[in-house]
């Protein structure tokens, strides 16, 4: 998520807030912190103040000095710290808002962007009341991890929390699929009987070795087991592939097997790897640039594209991929993670791409160019 540093005074604790620039407001001052330019003491009720005077006066009352208020906008929900750091853990402008349920996991993948913790203060209290605070237009929220399901039944307290402060919004749950296969679990997850949510679950070969290897657990048949489950109590099901130098081999075969024994899931993405966290410790063992699997991924993406399934194609740069499935390219990439590299400057296609992750500033492939035509896929 987006960070920015101020400087804080009297923050001793965690605050978090929707952000308003509207000094005015009547009700409900405590769940909001106040932006402005030039204010000089913190203002009575609110959460905190932030401002970006440069002389203030202190009140003791939570205040915090930033440069420019323009990263701020009108309902976006930050976390500041006593240190200064805020964090923006909702922006109302962005497609890819999450709630983080925990940051442990059951798997240790090889190319985890964020390596689990092994404990932690129970996050549910606090995600429970940061959905109170989201803007009601959201039309989706992720739930993520570490791996989702390890919060048990507090998972489905915060989807009925969802369902209730945000009833037109649609949910999307990134889970390894472990926990599903508990059929008790998978079916609590349907009596929550949310109108509009999806289980995204990565399973990364059709050879249960490769996959637990990968995962780091001896979890493929579980995953399976799972995947059943959700489908047995009608759950729409996504799938993803993280590609990479241990997975790419395989995909034309991993599709068929995915085509025949899991026809059910709505979705299977194809995902462009993130070089932090676990994956840029074994980079060497990761990396193949995307141009060289994209005979691999053609034939993957093709294969189930004919056979009427929904193939995805994640993170991947329009100019690198083959033209025929340039459709199925996604802009999947978080808004304050998303970058262009010098070498897209003028390209056409720029608005329709998923650019790049930030962290993959350095790790990119060699064959970016920039498109001076328009050319359509189909
Ligand atoms: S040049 Fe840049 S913007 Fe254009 S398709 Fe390639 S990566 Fe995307």
């Amino acid at each position: 998520m987006k960070q920015i540093q101020c400087k804080a005074y009297n923050v001793t604790e965690d605050i978090v807030g929707k952000i308003t620039f509207n000094k005015h407001l009547l009700f409900q001052r405590s769940n909001y912190i106040l932006v402005g330019e030039g204010i000089t003491c913190a203002h009575k009720g609110f959460a905190a103040t932030v401002t970006t005077a440069e002389q203030i006066k202190e009140v003791g009352n939570p205040i915090c000095v930033i440069e420019n208020a323009k990263e701020f906008n009108e309902g976006d929900v930050i976390v500041i710290n006593k240190f200064g750091e805020i964090a923006f853990v909702y922006e109302i402008s962005s497609k890819h808002n999450a709630i983080m349920a925990t940051e442990r996991c059951n798997h240790r993948c090889i190319m985890c962007p964020q390596p689990p913790i092994l404990q932690e203060k129970d996050k549910t209290p606090f995600n429970l009341h940061l959905i109170t605070l989201f803007d009601k237009g959201t039309r989706e929220i992720g739930i993520t991890g570490g791996e989702p399901t390890l919060i048990g039944d507090n998972l489905f307290l915060l989807i009925k929390q969802i369902q209730k402060h945000l009833p037109k919004t649609a949910i999307s749950i990134l889970s390894n699929g472990v926990k599903f296969a508990d059929k008790e679990y998978a079916m609590k997850l349907a009596k929550c009987f949310h109108h509009d949510l999806q289980i995204d679950i990565p399973l990364f070969s059709d050879i249960a070795e490769e996959h637990n290897r990968i995962v780091g657990a001896k979890t493929f048949y579980k995953t399976v087991q799972g995947l059943y489950n959700l489908a047995l109590f009608h759950q729409r099901i996504g799938l993803r592939i993280v590609v990479h130098k241990q997975t790419y081999k395989r995909l034309p075969q991993f599709a068929d097997y995915i085509y025949h024994n899991f026809p059910f899931v709505s979705q299977v993405a194809f995902m462009q790897m993130e070089t932090i966290g676990l994956a840029k410790e074994n980079i060497a063992e990761l990396w193949i640039d995307p141009y060289d699997y994209n005979e691999q991924l053609r034939e993957a993406v093709l294969l189930l594209a004919d056979r009427g399934m929904k193939p995805y194609i994640y993170n991947a740069q329009l100019c690198i991929l083959p033209e025929d499935i340039r459709c199925y390219a996604q802009q999947s990439i978080s808004n304050w993670k998303d970058i262009y590299l010098p070498e897209c400057e003028g390209c056409t296609l720029r608005g329709q791409c998923a650019g790049f992750f930030a962290s993959n500033r350095e790790m990119h492939s060699q064959y970016i160019k920039k498109i001076e035509e328009c050319m359509s896929c189909d």
